[in-house]
């Protein structure tokens, strides 16, 4: 049987590490929904779109070639074929994907995709709406979350790792400013799947919360 693994949760979650090193393990293909609504707002502020002009970010969605693929286990991000995949993780379009992916229009061209994407089966997926609306049918669907705190502290450390000097307490405030925002929009809202498992990473490793969504994976 094709599989489908729907991994929804808030920002620093550690849902992106989490699904890859499941997709891995699985032998499946990840699909990083997250980094297409980021690929859009990288578009958006390359273009001077502003963030809450929905039609000029439809015409931007409709537009783009975004594809995705791992190379030497890394994620690459292409957009109209250029690699993005570092420019994507910046703050800056952190801040802007979120209300960027509030317009209907845009999320109706990248869930589209993200349907395409998955219906070749045996995929996992990551992102805030995967097992409430993008496919309400998946197999298995995590809820991956974990303390305000944790979250904060380890997207600071990644930001730390790749030489970017934030104030911690600043990470800590926009991850809140981004979650009061995926989770209160009118579409598709970050929130929990009534037939999903609630998994709170607070306090556990990588090989642990892994460990655990295999199981869940393979149950
Ligand atoms: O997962 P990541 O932090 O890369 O997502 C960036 C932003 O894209 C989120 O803050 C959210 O606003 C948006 N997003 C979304 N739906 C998804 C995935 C991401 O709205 N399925």
């Amino acid at each position: 049987m094709k599989k489908i693994i729907a991994i929804d949760g808030p920002a620093g979650a550690g849902k992106s590490t989490i699904a890859k090193s499941l997709a891995a393990r699985l032998g499946y293909i990840y699909i990083d929904t997250g980094a297409m609504y980021r690929a859009v707002a990288w578009l958006a502020l390359q273009k001077g779109v502003a963030v809450d002009d929905e039609a000029g970010l439809t015409a931007l969605a409709a537009g783009a070639e975004i594809d995705m693929r791992v190379v030497d286990g890394e994620n690459i991000i292409l957009l109209d074929g250029r690699d993005i995949s570092r420019e994507i993780r910046s703050p800056e379009v952190s801040a802007a994907a979120s209300p960027v992916s509030a317009a209907a229009g845009v999320r109706s061209y990248l869930v589209d995709q993200q349907r395409r994407l998955a219906a070749r089966g045996n995929v996992v997926l990551d992102g805030r709406d995967i097992g409430t609306v993008v496919l309400p049918d998946a197999d298995c669907k995590i809820f991956l979350t974990a303390s305000l705190e944790e979250r904060a502290e380890r997207r600071w450390r990644e930001f730390a790792a790749k030489g970017l000097d934030i104030d911690i307490e600043q990470v800590r405030r926009d991850i809140a400013e981004r979650d009061y925002r995926d989770s209160h929009r009118a579409n598709s809202p970050l929130c929990q799947a009534d037939d999903a498992v609630l998994l709170d990473s607070t306090g556990m490793s990588i090989d642990e919360v892994l460990q655990k969504t295999l199981e869940l994976a393979e149950a």
